[in-house]
């Protein structure tokens, strides 16, 4: 199932900023490995459509807002894969599409709206039940892939990077982080950067996602989580809320760096560690930053708010 993947390169970035910390900075690019199924989201996909394979269902249904990379993610890989898909959308159809959902009805994906209250019962099994009486037998995925099976996924984003010293990355629901955190030597840091507003939830969330996948008798590359902490002051005023400082701060990187980030998570990420650096908070070291993909969220802010496309 891997094969169609480019395994991640990792790009050295020479910044000034960076150099004058004695810090090393380097870029994992997730978001290369493959044009739509890209970054964090397929590592949190792959052992879910493993495991509805094994199982023999033929439709995977999952859930997200309009402008989910979660959502695009699944709807491409269901065409490629050979899954019938289904997404469950929180709130009313907007028409015409938006670009995410556009692309997830041309991958084949069966869209259906269902109101915030109705969404908020998302892991309920009543609701599930429900969607398996309307649907038939279907494999449900939570949304955002966050689950056991997203986490195992995300114990293979870093092989042998024992070299970096601290890891950093954006967290929405802090999958990726656990599973990173069960990947990595004791000596090693991460620091997530939750996009949310009130993202200290996390912090309890992380602890119960990393012990329930211990105990899991899933597969563990290591016998405690790496440290790690999260940075609660670059969510920009909440999820998917920027500012003009934000966008261009995403611009100056394309231009010096050739790098493009998300408004969602990459782009808060790489403020806030360009910022950490400036105020000289890192120890000399090799810092990876983890491009966790994204950019297709980049077209509906774009088209909504009417920014300069670049
Ligand atoms: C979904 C997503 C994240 C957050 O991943 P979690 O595992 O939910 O913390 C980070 N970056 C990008 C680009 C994403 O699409």
């Amino acid at each position: 199932m891997s094969s169609i993947f480019l395994s991640p390169s990792i790009q050295k970035i020479n910044s000034q900023i960076a150099a004058s910390a004695g810090v090393e900075l380097f870029v994992l690019r997730l978001d290369l490995m493959h044009p739509q199924v890209n970054g964090n989201k397929w590592f949190k996909l792959k052992y879910n459509l493993l495991e509805a394979e094994e199982k023999n269902f033929s439709t995977i249904l999952t859930f997200g807002g309009a402008y989910s990379n979660h959502i695009f993610a699944t709807a491409a890989a269901g065409n490629i894969f050979g899954f019938r898909t289904i997404g469950v959308i929180r709130g009313e159809e907007t028409l015409p599409l938006n670009p995410t959902l556009s692309f997830a009805v041309e991958q084949g994906m069966q869209l259906i709206y269902v109101n915030r209250q109705t969404y908020r019962q998302r892991h309920t099994t009543q609701l599930q039940e429900d969607l398996k009486q309307r649907f038939g037998e279907v494999f449900i995925i939570p949304e955002g892939g966050c689950n056991q099976n997203g986490i195992r996924g995300c114990t293979e984003i870093i092989p042998n990077l024992e070299v970096f010293d601290t890891i950093c990355l954006a967290c929405g629901t802090a999958t990726t982080l656990a599973g990173i955190a069960l990947s990595l030597d004791s000596k090693q840091r991460i620091i997530g950067f939750p996009v949310l507003k009130g993202g200290e939830f996390l912090q309890q969330e992380i602890e119960i996602l990393t012990n329930n996948y211990l105990t899991s008798g899933l597969p563990v590359p290591v016998d405690f989580p790496a440290p790690w902490q999260l940075v609660y002051d670059y969510h920009f005023g909440g999820y998917a809320k920027f500012n003009q400082e934000l966008i261009i701060f995403c611009q100056k990187f394309i231009q010096e760096y050739n790098i493009h980030l998300d408004y969602v998570y990459t782009g808060k990420m790489f403020y806030g560690v360009m910022n950490l650096l400036q105020q000289g908070v890192f120890q000399p070291g090799k810092l990876l930053l983890i491009h966790t993909g994204g950019l297709q969220g980049n077209l509906g802010i774009i088209s909504r708010y009417k920014l300069p496309d670049f």
